[in-house]
């Protein structure tokens, strides 16, 4: 029941994967760049000798256990990173990672997104809600630990449930001894290698410095994932403990957090071909999976979701036009739902413009002949085969586990009567009803529904939503509909007359009251679970597409724990030993230079912008009614200008090819010395397929650069107490 009901909560583009490796050596342009690529676990480091490429610390300076090194100056803030740049806890992180926190401190008369917000005393930084941070503390290889007890012999869902089973055993064992940390094993690569992580965390966040959008997003989506950038993408935020100096829920009484370390920041900045470098953590890459996942992605993954949230979008942008009130409420969403979908474009275009997974396909031709007879890998043979009809099987139910995945998280009537459909199932079956635990399990479930209705709940986005959605199978090919979505879209005439069908289901308002449920819940369970109509009944078979799902899922993915170390272990020998994890959001360090790049033929891009370019392209704008407001300069700012005209060559933003990935929003950007010389926030377009394979052609960061920050806060907003607890001298 457990794992149903939160699979039906959060079954997240869960991408059917497991992690692997990043090739180096032989093979060709695209999937081969050394030396600057890779996200380099911080174990990784002493192979790259970065002191002779210009870095002027010690590797232990960067990580040391038990010393104090960069490490304890770097924070993961929500899903972003951030770094401490005062001793009293102050955080440097980007506007976008903030965003939630701020549109949730907002109201039509409080409107912190347009207006930004600075505190100017400690007692004016109000809560960041939503965010915590997280320090890394240490870590530690746990490989053998983990696979202790693993044979070749052992089926491969055996192999996945005793590691699973090893990895929860090395957590509790870890959290035994150091109760105060947070303990979590990742995978580094699949079926070989895994790392024990210890962090603290730290829960009470505020707001300090926020600037207003039309700095921190300027140039809104028309710039995003676009260079040249002029957008002041950073935040300020500071991190509070209890008076004992010990992690504790927000109170007044609470105190600054004191760092073990905090970065100095350098307000000269950085110039083209300066080694820089950045650490973070970065989400998510798939450079080590085989070709058909990748085909997956193109034709499945990225293409569905790109569709479901344009429609949201504009959906949204609709309602907010006739209802600041909405607009205000659905900000956040939208503006991840468009970060998502811009992203997932760049990757369709890049994986067409660059053949990457032609070039997979045929290192793969290489990878099998390693397997032929009387070659070393023959305990390999047909790997790669047996990937690709793993990877189809999983694209052949793409369409329909993406559609119940969006539903799920966009429409809360939906996934409130999937909720409701897997508690009657467990109760009809009898598996549960005696149990305590159930109901426990559903109370909280409802818990969590009821806070997300609360928060965002929009009936008439949910409506038209479920509307567009209920037509969506109709259109699917053969292959993709199930036995059953045939048979229950005929039932209730969804496809041609969904719209009325779905008129029906919601006439009488939202049909789940998460209160009253909650209620009854506890007085008469079987009551509060009874179907109440044809959204409830179709659930009802829903749930048990989404059970059969699942356990294709489960069988894949066991397979996929046997296949894809042995995948890794050819490529291992085809290219040498150089493997750089894929990211998978622990600490990473990425190097390299401040340089621009030619991103197409005789389009030649350089690394910084400056203020005056900022002007221009407002200027530029003016009149198109769609780009003004993208590109509205904040009226402060304009003024600054204007008074002081050298203020128009101040850079603003700038590039360099690092290696970076999402979670690395917020992440500092230092120079040889370590010091603090802009914050990454974004990737070129052309970068977005970065999560595939990193190349030094098409590869480029974006970073703010400290000079932009430290003018904006000291002369335009006026918070020269920020500039002095950072100890910078401009
Ligand atoms: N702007 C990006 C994000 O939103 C950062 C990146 O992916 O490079 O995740």
């Amino acid at each position: 029941m457990k794992t149903l009901l939160y699979f039906l909560i959060i079954w997240v583009g869960n991408l059917y994967v497991l992690t692997a490796a990043v090739p180096h050596g032989s093979l060709n342009s695209h999937l081969h760049t050394p030396p600057d690529e890779g996200m380099l676990p911080l174990n990784q480091l002493k192979k790259r000798q970065l002191q002779s490429l210009g870095l002027q610390l010690s590797d232990e300076q960067i990580f040391s256990t038990g010393d104090v090194s960069l490490v304890q100056a770097l924070v993961r803030v929500g899903g972003c990173t951030g770094s401490f740049v005062s001793a009293e806890g102050l955080i440097i992180t980007n506007h976008h990672c903030a965003f939630g926190a701020v549109a949730a401190a907002s109201s039509v008369g409080k409107d912190y997104i347009t207006d930004g917000f600075l505190a100017r005393t400690r007692g004016d930084e109000i809560p960041a809600k939503g965010l915590t941070v997280r320090i890394t503390i240490d870590f530690e290889d746990v490989s053998e630990k983990v696979l202790a007890g693993l044979s070749d012999d052992l089926d491969p869902a055996r192999k996945t449930e005793t590691i699973r089973r090893n990895v929860k055993h090395i957590e509790e064992e870890a959290k035994g001894a150091r109760p105060e940390y947070l303990h979590e094993v990742s995978e580094m690569f699949v079926g070989r290698s895994y790392v024990l992580f210890r962090y603290q965390t730290i829960n009470d966040i505020r707001m300090v410095y926020v600037p207003p959008r039309s700095v921190g997003e300027f140039g809104g989506e028309s710039d995003n994932w676009v260079w040249p950038r002029h957008t002041g993408d950073f935040a300020f935020l500071r991190a509070y403990v209890g008076s004992d100096g010990s992690p504790a829920t927000y109170s007044p009484d609470n105190k600054p957090f004191v760092p073990q370390n905090h970065l100095r920041v350098n307000a000269s900045g950085v110039r083209e071909e300066d080694f820089v470098f950045v650490m973070g953590y970065p989400g998510r890459t798939f450079r080590h999976y085989p070709a058909s996942y990748l085909e997956y992605q193109r034709d499945q993954l990225l293409p569905i979701t790109s569709e479901t949230y344009d429609w949201l979008i504009a959906a949204i942008d609709r309602l907010g036009e006739a209802d600041p009130e909405a607009r205000i409420r659905l900000a956040s969403r939208q503006k991840s739902l468009a970060n998502v979908t811009k992203n997932y474009k760049g990757k369709i275009q890049g994986l067409r413009r660059v053949d990457i997974i032609g070039e997979k396909r045929r290192q793969e031709d290489e990878l099998q002949r390693l397997t032929l007879p009387e070659a070393p890998f023959t305990h390999c043979a047909g790997v790669i085969r047996s990937l690709d009809s793993l990877y189809a099987m999983l694209a052949q139910d793409a369409p329909l586990k993406l559609w119940l995945n969006n539903l799920q998280q966009n429409s809360p009537t939906f996934s409130m009567a999937m909720t409701r459909a897997e508690a009657r199932r467990q109760w009809v079956t009898g598996k549960d009803s005696s149990s305590d635990s159930l109901r426990k399990l559903l109370v909280s479930t409802v818990i969590k529904q009821n806070e997300r209705l609360r928060s965002g709940y929009e009936p008439r986005l949910d409506t038209s939503f479920l509307r567009f959605m209920m037509r969506a199978p109709s259109k699917w090919a053969a292959q993709h509909r199930s036995a059953t979505v045939e048979s229950l879209w005929k039932q209730y005439r969804l496809g041609d007359q969904s719209d009325a069908v779905v008129g029906a289901w919601l006439a009488k308002g939202l049909p789940y009251d998460a209160e009253q449920l909650m209620g009854t819940l506890n007085s008469n369970p079987e009551k509060s679970l009874r179907s109440k109509g044809s959204l409830d009944e179709l659930a009802d078979v829903m749930v048990l597409e989404v059970q059969r799902l699942m356990n294709r899922e489960k069988a894949i993915n066991a397979q996929l724990s046997v296949l894809l170390p042995q995948y890794l272990e050819l490529k291992l020998a085809l290219v040498g030993d150089e493997f750089v994890p894929d990211a998978n959001s622990t600490l990473r360090l990425t190097y390299g230079h401040v340089r621009g790049y030619q991103p197409a033929d005789a389009e030649v891009q350089t690394p910084f912008t400056h203020l005056a370019g900022m002007q221009a392209k407002s200027r530029a704008a003016t009149g198109d009614a769609e780009k003004e407001a993208d590109y509205l300069i904040y009226g402060p700012l304009q003024e600054k200008m204007q008074s002081d005209r050298s203020a128009e060559s101040i850079p603003v933003a700038f590039l360099y090819n690092l290696d970076t990935t999402g979670g690395n929003s917020g992440s500092p950007v230092m120079n040889a010395r370590g010091e603090l010389v802009g914050v990454n926030f974004d990737r070129a377009f052309t970068a977005t397929i970065n999560d595939f394979a990193w190349n030094e052609q098409y590869s480029r960061s974006i970073g703010v650069d400290v000079r932009f920050v430290l003018w904006m806060v000291d002369e335009v907003a006026g918070a020269s107490h920020l500039i002095k607890e950072m100890g910078v001298v401009r």
